[in-house]
């Protein structure tokens, strides 16, 4: 099929939920990937941070394929070791005693979380930051911050209080002995790659554990290694009483996972659950990345390139007359423009590089922990030529 007849058919059969952006991919490789007329791009997409070990990585790969080729699915009450393999790794990544419900999505993720948290506490209320981004199903939306995704849904979750993000203060009066959890990220993607203060963070625990309400962490996207800690709020010496994951566990399988201190994980059986969570295939791809990223030293390596793209982007745009701020943490890097991001993101795809929005005037690049300095050095220099 060309190009031209695969944009029509999503044109015409797809609901219209997504900004097009005029290019169809068709493989991957690596921190490659190749559209339907064979062109190579630098991928800093990855799906939004899903492929975190690139495209095609032989680990997940082969993992894929052995469980594929042995059983996919199993119904919740038989056990499974893959399973509980991952259950264990991801447990002792979290730290303490802890357990996990695993489900297929972020926004899964994130009702799993919010569900806990009333079934724990026997409140009703949230807090959640202004500019969050927490998923889109009714849940999840509610604590989303977009008035645009939210209002024509109403009404949502409630009671739902919204604070300024990085504001201790305000955290104070928002959090009471009625709150249920106090949700956040430690690093807003969505709302614009916007780090939390370390102050900020263990303020949050601190009011959290004085009022008597959960403290969740949407790790969905900081998550997995992305910042250069298995989990961010490693960086901010907190432990949140529930984490969210999903975009990179699977390495491109969608999982998603929520993991809750063992005190706190109240559910009793059938009071939540989920037909494909943590399926064996979901499963071993999930297990096939941890292996990775511990084997192959990827933590430190993000850490390390993450840098290197941060000092590379900061020379090249020092003299931009367009360029705000240069932001982010390991491989979730950012930088605002004082211009739309729009034009400089599909001339950078021109010249072989993909990058995402975060907002109107911020350009995101989310690349795979095991791009090559070249191609970190390619992907600034590419920016640097699409801004003023
Ligand atoms: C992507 C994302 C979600 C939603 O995940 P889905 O898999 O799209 O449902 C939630 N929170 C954060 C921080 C995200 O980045």
């Amino acid at each position: 099929m060309n190009t031209q007849d695969i944009f029509a058919l999503e044109q015409k059969y797809e609901m219209n939920l997504y900004p097009k952006r005029g290019i169809a991919l068709a493989r991957g490789e690596g921190e490659f990937v190749w559209d339907s007329d064979g062109k190579r791009y630098i991928d800093c997409t990855t799906g939004v941070g899903v492929a975190i070990l690139g495209h095609a990585h032989p680990a997940v790969v082969g993992a894929v394929e052995r469980q594929a080729n042995t059983l996919m699915t199993c119904y919740q009450p038989f056990f499974h070791e893959e399973r509980g393999k991952l259950e264990r790794g991801l447990a002792g990544l979290f730290g303490g005693n802890a357990r996990v419900m695993l489900s297929n999505s972020g926004t899964e993720a994130m009702e799993a979380a919010i569900k806990l948290a009333r079934r724990h506490t026997g409140r009703k209320g949230f807090v959640a930051a202004m500019n969050a981004f927490h998923g889109r199903s009714t849940g999840a939306l509610s604590l989303t911050y977009k008035e645009k995704y939210r209002a024509p849904f109403e009404p949502l979750l409630s009671p739902v209080t919204r604070v300024r993000f990085n504001d201790s203060e305000a955290l104070k009066s928002a959090v009471t002995n009625e709150t249920a959890a106090l949700v956040l990220e430690t690093i807003q993607g969505e709302g614009g790659v916007r780090p939390a203060s370390t102050e900020y963070i263990r303020a949050a625990r601190d009011i959290c554990t004085d009022r008597g309400a959960l403290f969740v962490l949407d790790e969905i996207q900081t998550g997995c290694g992305r910042t250069g800690k298995f989990f961010s709020f490693e960086h901010f010496g907190v432990q949140p009483d529930i984490a969210c994951l999903a975009k990179g566990l699977g390495g491109g399988v969608p999982i998603g996972a929520t993991i809750a201190r063992q005190e706190v994980a109240s559910f009793t059986p059938l009071e939540h659950g989920s037909t494909f969570g943590g399926n064996p295939l979901a499963s071993a791809a999930a297990n096939a990345v941890l292996q990775t990223i511990e084997r192959e030293g990827l933590l430190a390596k993000v850490s390390e390139n993450g840098a290197h793209f941060m000092q590379k982007l900061q020379a090249v745009l020092e003299a931009k007359a367009q360029l705000r701020e240069i932001r982010g943490m390991g491989m979730m890097v950012a930088v605002e423009l004082k211009v739309p991001s729009k034009e400089p993101l599909s001339s950078m795809a021109q010249g072989g590089v993909l990058a995402l929005p975060a907002g109107e005037q911020v350009v995101r690049f989310l690349p795979p922990f095991i791009i090559s300095r070249s191609s970190i050095d390619a992907a600034a220099e590419a920016l640097a030529g699409a801004v003023l």
